[in-house]
């Protein structure tokens, strides 16, 4: 069977389902295909016993690019803001996090001189231009700017926090402040989990006229003639399409385009991984132990229920512990999953009497690129490797990463396909095509 599209869209994640909500406001026809029985990709949510489980722990930047374009989009997401009073841990000792005023003041965790540094340069973060470190790693930029080993550390954690990039000495300092500047603005949990961001996103470009085709997955995708492709997906069918939005992973895209010109760098590409360990209780031992992050060992843990509708019973408990990995960092699944048990008996004694449903998921692909100094150039060309063939998702922004990579790449390549669109409409009311 051979079907015929203006546009194909490989992958049904925030990426493909955004750049189809723009496209629908155009005229063309749209099949957005996704391999896997639902869509959603890496936004969705499980429901275990009625609790809403998201692959590991999701928060939405409230001031971000994403949360503006889905805005746009008339979408508008339902959560609260957590707070940032939590504790620290560092080995065997606990300390008030210090990321409050009130906190500042009171945590044993810094010295009045460190203190003074830690604001200073919380202050210093929101007005440096991210675009004058291009050059620097992340690691060159804190040593830079902060003297003390303990505030580094801090700026090291919060790092993590807002991106899950646990590589300062490898991770571009551009990206990472980009970040921390956003999370400044604070974050939302979600009501419903990620999954209510991809249900909205869906109903609408269904209704727009986008068809959505999941169990259909991409195997090879040629240039049949200038902005033309033949794409052959799972049982040998195949499609024709003017052009390709393609979403999914890097590592796959050389099996499915010839794309030499980038081999070595689609091969160098890094991806930024973690393992989740998720839980829903029928109550919390300790109520007010809300957020916990190890200063030491790469560890977070918090209570998205608190701030977020995430079980169809008002009462139960919805929490997360993570485990940031290094980049290839080889793991060892039983030993994280014990490690993030652990920690949870440490701040939930008794928990184990409270379950309800867990999951763990070791090594986890959070984001598919660490951004590294000097990939921006790449990054733009790779946007748009060929003629009428674009790349979007979450390793496709030179500023950004997680969601909002995904969303402003996604709409950046709907957007280049409808100015193209209208080129063509003005050349050929003009006579010129
Ligand atoms: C544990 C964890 C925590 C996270 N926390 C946050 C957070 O707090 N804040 C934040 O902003 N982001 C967070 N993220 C990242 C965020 O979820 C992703 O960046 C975003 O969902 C990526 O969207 P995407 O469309 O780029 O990719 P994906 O969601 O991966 O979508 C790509 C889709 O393509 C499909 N596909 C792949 N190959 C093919 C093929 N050959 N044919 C057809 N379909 C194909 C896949 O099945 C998938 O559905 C987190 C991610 C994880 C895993």
């Amino acid at each position: 069977m051979k079907e015929n599209w203006d546009v194909v869209i490989v992958g049904g994640g925030l990426a493909g389902y955004i750049a189809a909500n723009y496209l629908a406001k155009y005229n063309l026809s749209i099949l957005l295909v996704e391999k896997e029985k639902s869509t959603g990709g890496r936004a969705k949510t499980k429901q275990m016993k009625k609790q809403y489980f998201n692959l590991g722990p999701h928060a939405l930047y409230k001031n971000g690019i994403a949360a503006k374009t889905l805005k746009e989009l008339s979408i508008q997401p339902h959560g609260k803001k957590p707070t940032l009073q939590g504790i620290l841990m560092e080995k065997d000792s606990i300390y008030t996090a210090p990321f409050r005023i009130k906190e500042i003041l009171s945590t044993t965790y810094l010295t009045w001189h460190e203190r003074k540094e830690w604001v200073s340069i919380m202050v210093r973060l929101n007005s440096i231009q991210s675009t004058t470190i291009h050059s620097l790693t992340f690691k060159q930029f804190v040593e830079q700017i902060v003297s003390s080993p303990k505030v580094q550390a801090l700026l090291y954690l919060l790092a993590r926090l807002s991106t899950y990039c646990h590589a300062p000495e490898t991770v571009s300092a551009h990206v990472i402040v980009s970040h921390l500047q956003m999370v400044n603005g604070g974050v939302l949990y979600l009501d419903y989990g990620w999954q209510s961001l991809i249900d909205e996103l869906h109903n609408q470009a269904v209704l727009s006229g986008v068809t959505i085709r999941p169990q259909c997955k991409v195997r090879k995708i040629s240039s049949r003639e200038q902005g033309h492709f033949d794409i052959i997906v799972d049982n040998q069918e195949y499609l024709q399409s003017k052009y390709v939005i393609y979403t999914a992973n890097p590592s796959d895209l050389l099996t499915i385009l010839k794309l030499e010109k980038y081999k070595s760098f689609l091969q160098s590409i890094i991806p930024v991984k973690g393992s989740t360990l998720d839980v829903a209780l029928t109550n919390l031992p300790f109520p007010k132990r809300l957020l916990a992050l190890g200063i030491d060992n790469p560890i977070y843990y918090s209570v998205h229920s608190k701030f977020a509708t995430l079980s169809n019973d008002t009462n139960t408990v919805i929490l997360h512990l993570f485990k940031y990995h290094k980049p290839n960092e080889h793991i060892d699944p039983q030993t994280i999953n014990a490690e993030l048990t652990n920690t949870l008996s440490k701040l939930q004694p008794g928990w184990k009497n409270a379950l309800i449903a867990k999951r763990f998921i070791p090594n986890l692909v959070v984001n598919q690129r660490l951004p590294q100094v000097g990939d921006e150039k790449v990054i733009r060309e790779l946007r748009n490797p060929m003629h009428h063939f674009y790349l979007a998702g979450d390793w496709l922004s030179t500023s950004y990463m997680l969601a909002e990579a995904a969303v402003e790449s996604g709409k950046k390549a709907a957007l280049q396909i409808i100015d193209k669109e209208r080129m063509y409409m003005n050349a050929s009311q003009s006579g010129r095509l």
